[in-house]
């Protein structure tokens, strides 16, 4: 043991080499074990700094006076030497002062009679978990399993309920499609004088019910295509498609209410769009939502002008990286189209940007809708995996502005 071999050697031809105490104890407190040795008596001569530590002493003050045998093991001396003149080794001994729990592993050197104590402390992993506790924490887990559980059950009953809620609600819109739908065809038939002829008066009043309608039916077909993706049916028919036709063909179906309210709708698109996939009836539905809303928020006289053209759509990981290192991995060619409607209406408040995207959400309270014009126009931009953001202040119009990538898988 690495504690005797520092001892004094006792022998006489070398006594000339025998250590100072002090010396001896700065070897002992090098040590990684705590040891002590002491005489016969009990009287201890040295107790390293390990030892101190494991029976809770601060400082070489504490521990002068005290002896091993009274102070220390808490045992009878003569129960020691008893066993070791029987020719035992070593005894082992549990020390059950203090706080931490050791044992005591004691031997005997003849030669200066000492006693060699090796202290060996009883961790907490050692001598297990403190069963009270243990029962807490155990306790404690099984409650937070409960908790968890019944947090789920009613999170899915809730969930459950807000779908059949969602379903209930679709099928009664549904139910009002086919009579407005009915409606609607008298009123192209009276319209188109198939049942005799109209005053001015009359075809006015007729014209704006029929208005009334087709916004009644807008309303109907935006809250089931809402009760639709919600119930998660949303799968994209992504086909080859010229992003052009669609837009022009949708810029034409809202030309004449344009003309009705007297506003100007301008559309462009770039002649280098090229052919991509997308799903053509939904993005239609994207503009078209957007272009409803800035029919409605734009008064008479005023403009709305409807865009598209190629963009170079880098990502946010690459506009991370240094800008000379953006300029060396340019894209060869854009790969993205971007379609903005801008409208010379009443703007929206910057505070309101993030929000007017979100289910229900409605800011202007003037005019009729759901608050969910936005909200599909947003689920159905990203299940394209493309992005639609705001940009406008308060009396300075809107621009509404989606992109599309060009890759679909
Ligand atoms: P809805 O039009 O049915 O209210 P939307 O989701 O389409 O629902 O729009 C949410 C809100 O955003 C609207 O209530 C309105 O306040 C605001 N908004 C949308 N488009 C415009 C616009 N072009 N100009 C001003 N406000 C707008």
């Amino acid at each position: 043991m690495a504690g005797r071999i520092a001892l004094p050697p006792m022998s006489e031809e070398r006594n000339s080499a025998v250590l100072p105490l002090g010396v001896v104890s700065r070897l002992l407190d090098t040590i990684e074990e705590p040891l002590m040795v002491a005489e016969r008596s009990g009287n201890l001569l040295l107790v390293n700094t390990r030892a101190r530590q494991c029976l809770g002493f601060h400082g070489n003050a504490e521990i002068q006076g005290l002896n091993l045998f009274n102070d220390i093991l808490q045992v009878d001396s003569k129960k020691i030497f008893g066993e070791l003149e029987r020719g035992q080794h070593e005894v082992n001994l549990n020390i059950e002062g203090g706080e931490k729990k050791s044992a005591a592993r004691i031997q005997w050197m003849p030669e200066p009679d000492w006693l060699v104590v090796e202290i060996e402390s009883k961790s907490e992993a050692h001598a297990g978990p403190d069963p009270a506790t243990q029962l807490t924490v155990q306790e404690l887990l099984q409650e937070r399993e409960i908790t968890y559980r019944n947090l789920l059950a009613a999170y899915l009953k809730l969930q459950e309920v807000n779908r059949q809620k969602t379903v209930f609600l679709a099928s009664a819109a549904h139910e009002l499609k086919t009579p407005l739908a009915v409606i609607k065809g008298y009123y192209d038939l009276l319209l188109a004088g198939s049942l005799g002829r109209l005053t001015d008066k009359q075809r006015d009043i007729l014209e704006e019910s029929k208005d009334s309608c087709e916004r009644l039916v807008r309303l109907i077909s935006m809250f089931l295509n809402y009760s639709a993706l919600e119930s998660g049916k949303l799968v994209l028919q992504l086909r080859e498609n010229d992003l052009r036709d669609c837009l022009d063909e949708l810029s034409k179906r809202w030309s004449e209410a344009f003309q009705r309210k007297g506003v100007k709708l301008d559309a462009s698109f770039d002649p280098s769009i090229p052919a991509f996939r997308f799903d053509y009836q939904k993005v239609q539905q994207v503009a078209a939502n957007l272009l409803d809303n800035a029919l409605k928020h734009t008064p008479a006289g005023g403009s709305v002008a409807l865009r598209a053209a190629p963009h170079f759509w880098e990502r946010r990981v690459a506009s991370m990286a240094p800008a000379e290192e953006r300029r060396r991995f340019r894209l060869p060619r854009p790969n993205s189209v971007e379609v903005s409607v801008t409208d010379s209406g009443p703007g929206i408040a910057a505070e309101h940007h993030q929000e007017i995207f979100e289910d229900f959400v409605r800011v202007d309270r003037n005019t009729s809708g759901m608050g969910l014009g936005l909200a599909i126009a947003k689920r159905l931009i990203q299940a394209h995996r493309g992005k639609i953001w705001v940009e406008s202040e308060s009396r300075a119009g809107s621009k509404f502005t989606f992109l599309l990538p060009m890759d679909q898988g």
